[in-house]
C-alpha cells in the first residue's frame, strides 16, 4: 500500500492503460488523470475510415467507459510542467503536485509547419490527411472519391521530416487508394507518386525491401530525400524541399498530407524535453528501455511522446505499459527498476483492400518479426491479417485500455 500522489498526463491509449494498471496495482495511491477530451479516439481505425471501409463513429468511445473507479479525472489540458518543483499547471491556472508523473500526452500534429496547410482544408481542394481526426479521415475518403470521379490525374503521397506515429499509415493510404482506383478499371489514367525524406521506405530492413519492390511493381513512383514544405490549395500545387534545400513544385489532383510531428508544445517548453541527441527539443527525454526520465527519476514516459528510434504505435504502448507499471512499483519501494522495454512495435500493413501483413519487430532489428499470431505468416500478404486489422485489433485495444492485457 502507498499514499503516493500519481499524476498521469493524457488519457489516450497509454494514459488510460496506465490509469487502469496502476489503480489495480497500487492500493492506496492517489491517482489523477489529466485528460481534456470526453471521447476516446481509436486511431488505428482511421486508416479504414479514410479508405472508405468504416464510418468515423466506429472509432469513438466515451472516456468515462474506461476510467477506473476511485481516480480523479481532471477534464482540462495541462499547460505547464515544473519538474524541479514537481508541479503541473492546468489550463485554468490551477496547479497539481505529484510524487510520480506519467507523461502520456501523445504527440502534436504540426500541420502549421507546412506553409499554406491547415486541417480545415482536409476534404477540399483535393487534400486528404488520415491523421487529423475521425471526421477528417472521413473527409479524406470523400476527397479520394472526388478524385476517382474525375477519372484520372496526379496523386501525391507525402511524409514529413520528423518521426511520425504509425509509420505504416502513409504507406497504407497509398495502397488503399490504389485499390480504389483499380476498381474503377482505369489504373493507367492515374499517376501515384510517393515522397519521403528518408532513403528507405521503412525502418525495418525486410519490410523496406518488400515495400520498395511492391511500390515499383505497382508503378507507384518513389521520391526519396524530399518533404512537403508548402501547399497552394487553390492552384493545387505542392512544394517539396530536398536535402540541398532546393524546392520543386508539383501539380496534383489529390494529395495525402502527413504533418510533421513532435511532443506537445507545453512538454517542449518544459525541463522534461530532451536537451541533446537525436530527440533534442522535440521528444521526451526517457530511457528507451526502462521508460524512466533520464534526469527526473520520478517521471516516466509512455507512448508517442517519448524519444525512441522506433515505436509510436498502440502495439508499442501495449508492450510498454507493463514495463512502466513494474518500474513505478519498484521505484516506490526504492528498488532497482526490474523491467525493460524491448522496443516491440507492430504494424498491420494494409497492402490492398482485403489483404494485409502483420509486421512486428523491436529495437534490435534482428529480432524482426515477433509474430504473436501463429496462424499468420508475417511475410505473406494474407486475408487473415486483414481480418485481424479490421475486426480483432479493436477489442484487443480496448482490453489494453482497461489494463487487462
Ligand atoms: P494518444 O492515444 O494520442 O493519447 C494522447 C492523449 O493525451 C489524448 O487523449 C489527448 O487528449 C491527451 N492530451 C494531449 N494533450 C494534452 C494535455 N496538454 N493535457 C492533458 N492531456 C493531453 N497503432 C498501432 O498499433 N497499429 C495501427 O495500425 C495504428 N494505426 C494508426 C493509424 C493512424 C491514422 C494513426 C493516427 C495512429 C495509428 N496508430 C496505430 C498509432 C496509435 O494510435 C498511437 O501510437 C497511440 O494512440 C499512442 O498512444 P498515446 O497514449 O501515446 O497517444
Amino acid at each position: 500500500s502507498t499514499r503516493a500522489r500519481i499524476v498521469i498526463l493524457g488519457g489516450g491509449a497509454a494514459g488510460m492503460s496506465m490509469a487502469n494498471r496502476l489503480a489495480m496495482r497500487l492500493s492506496g495511491a492517489r491517482i489523477t488523470v489529466v485528460e481534456p477530451r470526453e471521447t476516446h479516439h481509436y486511431q488505428p481505425g482511421w486508416t479504414l475510415v479514410a479508405s472508405g471501409v468504416w464510418q468515423p463513429d466506429r472509432t469513438l468511445r466515451l472516456n468515462a467507459d474506461f476510467m477506473p473507479r476511485g481516480i480523479d479525472w481532471i477534464r482540462q489540458p495541462a499547460v505547464g510542467v515544473d519538474a524541479d518543483e514537481r508541479r503541473i499547471t492546468l489550463a485554468d491556472a490551477s496547479t497539481l503536485t505529484y510524487d510520480i508523473l506519467v507523461v502520456a500526452t501523445g504527440l502534436q500534429l504540426n500541420y502549421h509547419r507546412i506553409e499554406g496547410m491547415s486541417t480545415d482544408l482536409i476534404g477540399n481542394h483535393g487534400i486528404g490527411s488520415v491523421y487529423a481526426g475521425p471526421q477528417e479521415a472521413a473527409r479524406t475518403s470523400d476527397a479520394i472519391d472526388k478524385w476517382l470521379a474525375i477519372g484520372g490525374g496526379q496523386g501525391l503521397f507525402t511524409n514529413p521530416q520528423t518521426a511520425i506515429k504509425c509509420a505504416g499509415a502513409p504507406i497504407k493510404m497509398a495502397f488503399t487508394t490504389q485499390s480504389r482506383i483499380k476498381i474503377t478499371g482505369n489504373r493507367d489514367d492515374f499517376a501515384l507518386d510517393y515522397f519521403t525524406p528518408s532513403d528507405g521506405m521503412f525502418s525495418q530492413p525486410w519490410i523496406n525491401d518488400f515495400l520498395k519492390q511492391r511500390f515499383d511493381r505497382d508503378n507507384i513512383a518513389r521520391h526519396h530525400g524530399q518533404y512537403l514544405s508548402a501547399i497552394d490549395p487553390q492552384a493545387r500545387q505542392a512544394e517539396f524541399t530536398g536535402r540541398d534545400g532546393n524546392t520543386e513544385t508539383r501539380d496534383y489532383d489529390f494529395i495525402h498530407v502527413v504533418p510533421p510531428m513532435s511532443a506537445p508544445d507545453f512538454v517542449k517548453a518544459s525541463d522534461l524535453i530532451a536537451k541533446e541527441g537525436a530527440f533534442a527539443g522535440e521528444w521526451l527525454d526517457t530511457d528507451i528501455y526502462t521508460m524512466q526520465h533520464n534526469r527526473y527519476p520520478e517521471v516516466f514516459g509512455i507512448g508517442d511522446v517519448i524519444g525512441a528510434p522506433i515505436n509510436k504505435t498502440a502495439a508499442s504502448v501495449k508492450a510498454q505499459a507493463p514495463v512502466v507499471e513494474e518500474n513505478i512499483a519498484a521505484f516506490l519501494e526504492d528498488k532497482p527498476l526490474p523491467a525493460r522495454h524491448n522496443g516491440y512495435t507492430s504494424c498491420p500493413l494494409i497492402t490492398d483492400i482485403g489483404t494485409a501483413m502483420l509486421v512486428e519487430f523491436g529495437y534490435d532489428n534482428d529480432m524482426a518479426f515477433m509474430p504473436s499470431f501463429s496462424f499468420i505468416d508475417p511475410k505473406e500478404e494474407s486475408w487473415a491479417a486483414w481480418v485481424l486489422k479490421d475486426y480483432m485489433l479493436q477489442p484487443a485495444y480496448y482490453a489494453m485500455l482497461e489494463g487487462r492485457v
